[in-house]
């Protein structure tokens, strides 16, 4: 495995492949949910690359800045045995040198919803990061997690509108044994936490359990929805359209896809987690 620590070193790799190149990003702190983009980016190109870089300009918040896990002699363990070819590990320096670009990449109704509501700015230094990791990887297929349901629709139609010349994949949300969708921010949960954060997948399972007798009334749905959740602190906790995001009422057109998606705070802890219903 490679590592590579700038731009140059990244696109000058990147151009000396005459093969397929699957590009995985992540903020680090692997876990399997990583490692199974990881593995099916390594089953579908000939070369493998991820990057690690926690971006500062997603974080509407510092202090969740500030206490992102991190290990990353432990994440360059796991990538080494899950056989990828290159690492890209760029300093916060390499990747603005010259502070955060105030260029702003955004959509108005898709990004405005969900944790768009929430986190201002978060989506728009998402975008901004992975516009140029995407210049600068040039991969042929870049893979995305389900479980960040909403930044994957929009890097998909950020590549779509730019024209990258790429295909994004959306790989399924994976769950601890517990229920517990997988994150790097798990580790910051109290076993009392943790208990209480199952919840929110009990609740989600549930509500895809009552999808089939409660389609023709969404906004029921939404209510049952919504009991579930009430020990938790809920940010939001929403049916919507699949392909928009839109807020889904009323009753559901069977051509179209639907998904419940909630965040809850639990221990200090943002978590987001969904589950497509039909
Ligand atoms: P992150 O390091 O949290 O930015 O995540 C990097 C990539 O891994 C994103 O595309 C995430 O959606 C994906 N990912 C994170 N957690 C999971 C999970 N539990 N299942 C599947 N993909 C995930």
């Amino acid at each position: 495995m490679e590592i590579l620590k700038t731009k140059a070193a990244m696109r000058a790799w990147s151009a000396e492949q005459n093969a397929a190149i699957g590009f995985v990003p992540t903020m680090g702190y692997l876990h399997e949910g990583h490692l199974s983009l990881v593995e099916r980016a390594r089953a579908e190109n000939r070369k493998t690359v991820v990057s690690i870089f926690v971006n500062p300009a997603q974080f509407n918040d510092p202090k969740d800045f500030e206490k992102y896990p991190s290990d990353l002699e432990h994440d360059k363990a796991l990538l080494e045995k899950s056989g990828i070819d290159a690492l890209f590990l760029p300093a916060r320096e390499e990747v603005y040198p010259s502070g955060v670009p105030k260029l702003r990449l955004s959509y108005d109704a898709s990004m405005a919803r969900l944790c768009g509501k929430f986190r201002p700015g978060h989506f728009e230094g998402m975008l901004l990061i992975v516009h140029n990791l995407l210049m600068w990887v040039n991969p042929t297929r870049a893979y995305f997690g389900l479980k960040d349901y909403q930044q994957f629709v929009l890097v998909k139609s950020m590549a779509r509108d730019l024209e990258f010349p790429l295909e994004v994949i959306g790989c399924p949300l994976l769950r601890d044994a517990d229920g517990l969708a997988m994150s790097s921010r798990n580790v910051r949960l109290s076993p009392k936490g943790r208990a209480e954060a199952l919840a929110i997948s009990r609740a989600l399972k549930k509500t895809q359990a009552d999808f089939p007798r409660l389609k023709n009334n969404l906004a029921e749905l939404k209510a049952a929805f919504a009991t579930e959740l009430k020990p938790l602190s809920i940010e939001y906790a929403e049916i919507c359209d699949a392909d928009d995001l839109s807020e889904a009422t009323g009753r559901a057109e069977p051509t179209k896809q639907y998904i419940a998606a909630v965040a809850a705070t639990v221990d200090g802890v943002r978590l987001i987690d969904n589950i497509f219903l039909n």
